[in-house]
């Protein structure tokens, strides 16, 4: 059972918080359902006191809370291993960070999938990169016809709304740097029209037209007359634009080229830890003064002050288990990395210091006392790191993120905007 059926057919009416407090199956409900039929006829006074005190021991639990909100992740590159690793995701998998079994288990409502074209694997442009972005869409356009009970596909703020009141996930895409529109503008509209509603720029590598965050040439270079055609396109076909990997410069750019509200998928705080991947603080006031917003990302490197500086001396001292691991894997040359990855997602375990939630929060804290709660939301790029956080280490940990907001004092209505709510707020804002 699904707490959303129940949130939209009755609203906050009694009967459902105590629907509400089942969480793990059906066991309960024919109990706690007696009450609520109480409620509706004449209640004897004790019956009353004592549903007064359950109701407010429901309003408060953070399960309860979590389970009302429209929780959404705006990124995640599980869309990788399922056409690469050719995964079942509709069973409990051992490894990884996502599948439908842990998603429900962690309340989760919709996920941004990440169509990620690798460039140094498959161009950074050309169609090559072309026919990497298009097996990806048609594996999570296909989630809905082989999981039928599990996922349907969204593009719009009221798709989410209503395939998380069935009860079921909503499945979106975003495009993760540019190179698959093989600089072509009607490329942008294609994409488009194959339902990806966001895309950044660039990722690690910059393009012709976009500066990217981690490389020599972004540190100068921003947005082309080209690459202002593009974010004009997506302004007007509805796509959010996302900042997340961009180079400085080319965020300024966008700031000044998009007539709409812009996102970082997955992006952290410099104030907390300065790398060019996070946003300083002017980037921050400039997303929430168009109206965008700042999706936090669970990864220790861009969360943790230090760990990123701990990864990169492993990184070095594991140098040659990755290669070898590269070089024995005679698979194609995503199953290369796929086995570059496990070496570093094992290494890592076992030579790096482990990351609380509590550090996400700060983060979050962060944006919310700069700018204002209606500015922040979640991107956990699970399946796309190679370490996350003790207490959030897959989507089934989700409610753990509550837990911890309501523990420093953001109230239900401040969870809901964090979750999900500011996502769709903006996704309306950007389809007028
Ligand atoms: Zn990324």
């Amino acid at each position: 059972m699904h707490s959303k059926i129940l949130k939209i057919a009755n609203g906050d009416s009694f009967p459902v918080r105590w629907l509400k407090c089942e969480l793990g199956g059906f066991g309960l409900v024919v109990t706690i359902l007696l009450p609520s039929i109480f409620t509706n006829c004449r209640m004897t006074q004790k019956t009353k006191a004592v549903a007064d005190r359950k109701e407010t021991s429901q309003a408060n639990d953070p399960i309860v809370i979590h389970r009302r909100a429209i929780a959404i992740d705006m990124h995640a590159d599980t869309t990788q291993r399922l056409l690469d690793e050719q995964l079942d995701i509709s069973r409990r998998l051992s490894d990884g960070h996502f599948d439908s079994v842990r998603a429900r288990e962690g309340g989760l409502d919709a996920q941004f999938f990440s169509i990620w074209v690798e460039p140094e694997l498959f161009g950074g442009g050309g169609a090559g990169a072309m026919k990497r972005a298009e097996d990806q869409i048609a594996v999570v356009r296909a989630l809905p016809d082989r999981y039928p009970e599990t996922w349907d596909l969204a593009t719009t703020s009221a798709d989410i709304r209503r395939i998380a009141a069935a009860g079921k996930l909503a499945a979106l895409m975003g495009l993760e740097g540019g190179y698959a529109i093989d600089e072509r503008l009607e490329n942008v509209q294609r994409y488009h029209q194959m339902g990806v509603r966001y895309m950044s720029p660039a990722w690690s590598v910059s393009t012709s037209w976009a500066g990217s965050s981690n490389d020599e040439v972004g540190q100068t270079r921003g947005l082309n007359n080209f690459g202002k055609s593009v974010i004009r396109e997506m302004n007007r076909l509805g796509m959010m634009v996302d900042v997340s990997h961009v180079s400085d410069k080319t965020f300024w750019d966008i700031i000044n080229t998009s007539s709409k509200p812009i996102i970082a998928t997955h992006s952290g705080c410099r104030a907390i830890v300065n790398v060019p991947r996070n946003l300083d603080d002017e980037m921050i006031r400039a997303i929430a003064k168009g109206g965008g917003v700042v999706c936090v990302l669970f990864y220790p490197a861009f969360l943790e002050p230090g760990w990123d500086d701990k990864k990169k001396r492993v990184d070095a001292e594991i140098a040659s288990l990755v290669q070898k691991a590269s070089e024995e894997e005679s698979g194609s040359i995503a199953h290369k990395r796929i086995a570059r990855d496990r070496v570093r997602r094992e290494e890592y375990a076992k030579r790096l210091p482990r990351t609380s939630l509590s550090r996400l929060v700060d983060h979050i804290d962060h944006i919310a006392k700069l700018v204002g709660v209606d500015y922040v939301g979640v991107g956990s790029d699970f399946d796309g790191v190679q370490s996350t956080l003790s207490d959030l280490a897959t989507v089934e940990d989700l409610p753990n993120l509550t837990r911890e907001l309501l523990r420093r004092g953001y109230n239900e209505s401040n969870v809901e905007k964090i979750l999900g709510g500011n996502v769709l707020r903006v996704m309306e804002e950007v389809q007028k």
